[in-house]
């Protein structure tokens, strides 16, 4: 919300977070803005007394520090315009971006073949790749959309996508023509196990636009080799692990780490020291997913999964270890204005027979399909209402809820699929927003450390 020049009517936004930090000083948080700042003990101070006077309409003298605080604060959306209604404006940019059609989304399987055989996976693992006539439906569909569009992000999905590195290619290619011919934005990003990802592989990503590949890595080499081996049997850690070190001049690579209660700090460690005595520290994203039963119907396995308030205290001591082994925490409470694919019309995930989904959870599971690609999209499919139905802005615990930016209602799947309730659909931020805030502003003052020294060095 904009200020008028003349406005001195101003208000505290709902959004704003404060907790104690160093030597007396405070970490600022703006959860609709995504603000962080330091504030000294004195600006907080005086910061509580411009909100007292601004309830009472008494903004109007100012001194220089009070003007200065308070034009920061403006800009970090910490103090907004007195008329301005944020839950109004939150609603507003969700539904924009549910119902906008000029972003499209595609998440896309060129195949549900895959080369390792983990031990949660919940794919069905298909032989064969997309057909010539899949492939020419997906650019169709672009190609009907293309004039009002502003971009397309791909993100490439499986099985393993590296097993259809040509599919990949010809439809990059496709893509890439109609994105030039009618001048949208084209990017792509991919989810990938690593055991294919060569050097040779990652420049011809770089060269296909795929500027960032996220690999699995479960644990250190004796947890990873268990629960993630090749068809075979065999390990794939220490490939995937060569593999990561030679992409990542090509390519950014994130790893995930998908933990369950067996994840103990120690071995998160081990993994850790396996990481930097590669030389990976300073070259990969490490951040960790939540192993989840993905409905009621593999509820088997949800004895050792965290809940969600487990994972994110969990999640919590993870990334403080990050943190303590000097690896980067990429980790930030970040605005969003929908949770996923599901809550918005302009995104999709799509099977190598052109079968259309709502949800990763769903990949290949036909009866979770919503449709062909071949065919209109059927809006009011069962699958799709459910699943695009939850509205946050309509429950209560929603609206009032001081991470709403960050969250937007959660994982529509978790609702619909594995009838979660409260708290358990919250979002980790709900459960972890303080922890974390304190890690983030030490990974970022160390970050500055680092800069700075490395500057003093170049002099
Ligand atoms: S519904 Fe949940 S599991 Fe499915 S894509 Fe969205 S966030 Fe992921
Ligand atoms: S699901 Fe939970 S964390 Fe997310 S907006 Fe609703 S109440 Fe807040």
């Amino acid at each position: 919300m904009g200020f008028s020049e003349n406005c001195t009517m101003y208000k505290i936004s709902n959004y704003n977070h404060f907790q104690a930090w160093q030597n007396g000083s405070l970490i600022a948080f703006n959860a609709k803005s995504g603000a962080v700042a330091l504030m000294t003990r004195e600006n907080f101070e005086l910061y509580n007394n411009l909100a007292l006077r601004m309830k009472s309409d008494d903004l109007n003298v100012l001194n220089d520090e009070e003007k200065t605080l308070l034009d920061q604060l403006k800009y970090g959306k910490f103090v907004i315009a007195d008329d301005s209604d944020e839950i109004d404006g939150l609603e507003f940019v969700h539904n924009l971006h549910r119902y906008d059609q000029t972003s499209y989304g595609l998440t896309i399987a060129p195949t549900m073949n895959c080369n390792m055989g983990c031990e949660y996976c919940f794919e069905d693992n298909k032989k064969g790749k997309m057909s010539p006539e899949v492939i020419d439906a997906i650019v169709k569909a672009v190609d009907d959309r293309a004039d009002s569009m502003k971009s397309l992000d791909v993100n490439w999905y499986g099985g393993e996508p590296l097993l259809a590195l040509d599919t990949i290619e010809e439809l990059t290619n496709r893509f890439r023509e109609i994105a030039d011919g009618k001048k949208f934005k084209y990017s792509a990003s991919m989810i990938s196990n690593g055991y294919l990802l060569t050097e040779k592989v990652a420049k011809k990503l770089r060269d296909l636009g795929i500027y960032l590949v996220q690999v699995t890595l479960d644990g250190p080499q004796r947890i990873h080799d268990r629960r993630r081996p090749l068809k075979n049997g065999k390990g794939s850690y220490g490939k995937i692990l060569n593999n990561i070190k030679d992409a990542s001049d090509y390519v950014g690579i994130g790893i995930r780490v998908n933990v369950d209660k067996d994840f103990t700090e120690d071995i998160i460690v081990e993994m850790l020291e396996e990481l930097k005595a590669e030389g990976l520290r300073e070259k990969v994203g490490v951040y960790f997913g939540q192993l989840e039963p993905a409905s009621e119907i593999c509820a088997n396995i949800a004895e050792n999964c965290y809940n969600a308030n487990e994972f994110s205290q969990a999640e919590v001591k993870y990334y403080r270890l990050l943190l303590n082994h000097g690896f980067l925490v990429h980790k930030a409470p970040t605005p969003i204005s929908v949770y996923c694919m599901a809550q918005s019309v302009g995104a999709l995930l799509i099977d190598p027979d052109g079968d259309m989904y709502r949800c990763y959870n769903h990949a290949g599971n036909k009866e979770k399909s919503v449709g062909n690609i071949t065919d209109e999209i059927n809006y009011q499919h069962p699958i799709f209402r459910d699943f695009f139905r939850f509205d946050p802005f309509r429950e209560e615990s929603c609206r009032s809820c001081e991470v709403l930016p960050l969250c937007m209602g959660g994982c529509p799947a978790r609702r619909v699929d594995r009838k979660l309730q409260g708290e358990e659909l919250c979002d980790t931020w709900k459960h972890n927003l303080s922890s974390m805030l304190d890690i983030i502003a030490v990974a970022r003052q160390q970050e500055k450390q680092k800069a700075a020294a490395a500057a003093k060095e170049t002099k």
